[in-house]
């Protein structure tokens, strides 16, 4: 949180704080650290935190543990489920009130659709998909940097001439900040000016889905790539999965082969992973791969190509072919796990 002494024409540095079904997504938490350390480069900003929902006035609390001085919270029935156009005129009314200097959204699916309707609505620049925020120290505004042509350049965007200056990031490209629990704010409750006969969608029944794979917070991945050579060798992978109690990923060929659903790709257009075990089987480690993952804290790869790039990032590795390695691991895992 700023040192600095907060006056009317602080610059606010504001945070949208995801919810569904009055659960906090825990990238609001990683976006109040960042914000919290572009103030240290603002003078005299503030950090602050925007909430919609229902009945969600439980989540404020732990906006200020995370670092939110303010919390601006619009509660109403209409706010249950997530609509583009109640969260769009919410949001964009509370910009148009504050004013806010920055503002940081999750790139989630639901942070996605609203950050570019709120951008649209209040006439600025987004950058989305940001891997690296900080403040530009000449111009003192915001530096969003993101990859671009494929990866393999990172372009630094800056929103000269509008406000709010708006950026999303993906879950996992920053890092969790410690909650403080001492910590306290104050909450400015928010009208919405809307019916629900105004609403041009309606949510007639929720009928579930499948429960999706949050690879995104797994702490133990076990991904493969094209050398897994096809569809049966995840099953192998599966097991070595459940054997260390973690999840299958997967590099973008085995999606694009229809091995593998697209929630399982890791790397620039699939997830952001930080596990603190990434077994990394049959991936030779290609660019926008490695963006996806690299800030694993133990990365084991197994490769029959002793010169394949994902050797020079893993913690450690075994050159050779997977379907003899996986098998011994899930042997040694199991026999660890029955005390042999
Ligand atoms: C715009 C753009 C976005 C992209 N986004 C992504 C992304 O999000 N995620 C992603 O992963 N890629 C992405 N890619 C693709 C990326 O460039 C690579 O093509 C891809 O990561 C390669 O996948 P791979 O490592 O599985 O396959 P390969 O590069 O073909 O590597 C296969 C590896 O398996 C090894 N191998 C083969 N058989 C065995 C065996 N039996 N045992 C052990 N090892 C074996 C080989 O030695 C080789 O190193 C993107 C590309 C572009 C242009």
């Amino acid at each position: 949180m700023s040192e600095h002494v907060e006056t009317p024409s602080s610059p606010r540095i504001w945070v949208f704080i995801e919810q569904e079904e009055g659960k906090p997504h825990p990238v609001s938490w990683e976006l109040l650290g960042a914000a919290q350390r572009l103030a240290t480069e603002l003078p005299g900003s503030v950090v602050e935190g925007v909430l919609l929902g229902h009945d969600v006035a439980g989540i404020v609390p732990l906006a200020y543990r995370y670092g939110a001085r303010r919390v601006y919270l619009i509660d109403a029935p209409l706010l249950e489920v997530y609509r583009n156009l109640p969260y769009g005129v919410g949001v964009s009314n509370l910009v148009t009130k504050y004013q806010p200097e920055i503002f940081l959204v999750g790139a989630t699916t639901l942070g996605r659709d609203l950050a570019g309707t709120i951008a649209t609505r209040v006439r600025t620049g987004l950058t989305a998909d940001c891997t690296e925020l900080a403040i530009d120290p000449k111009q003192k505004i915001l530096a969003a940097t993101r990859p671009t042509f494929g990866g393999n350049l990172m372009a630094t965007i800056l929103c000269r001439k509008h406000r709010p200056q708006m950026a999303t990031v993906r879950p996992r490209v920053l890092p969790m900040p410690e909650p403080l629990p001492e910590a306290d704010g104050e909450l400015l409750r928010e009208p919405l000016d809307l019916n629900e006969s105004d609403m041009p969608v309606r949510r007639l029944r929720l009928i579930p889905g499948k429960e999706k794979l949050n690879i995104e917070y797994a702490d133990i991945i076990v991904a493969g790539g094209r050398g897994v050579g096809g569809p049966k060798g995840f099953t192998l992978l599966g097991e070595l999965a459940d054997a260390l109690g973690g999840v299958v990923g997967a590099s973008r060929p085995v999606i694009d082969a229809g091995w593998l659903g697209h929630d399982h790709q890791v790397g620039q257009t699939g997830k952001t992973v930080r596990p603190k075990l990434y077994i990394a089987a049959g991936i030779s480690g290609a660019v926008q791969h490695v963006v996806g993952m690299n800030g694993t804290d133990f990365i084991l790869a197994i490769n029959t190509d002793p010169h394949a790039p994902i050797f020079q990032i893993a913690n450690a590795g075994i050159v050779g072919d997977l379907y003899d390695v996986i098998p011994e691991l899930i042997r040694q895992v199991k026999g660890a796990s029955n005390g042999q």
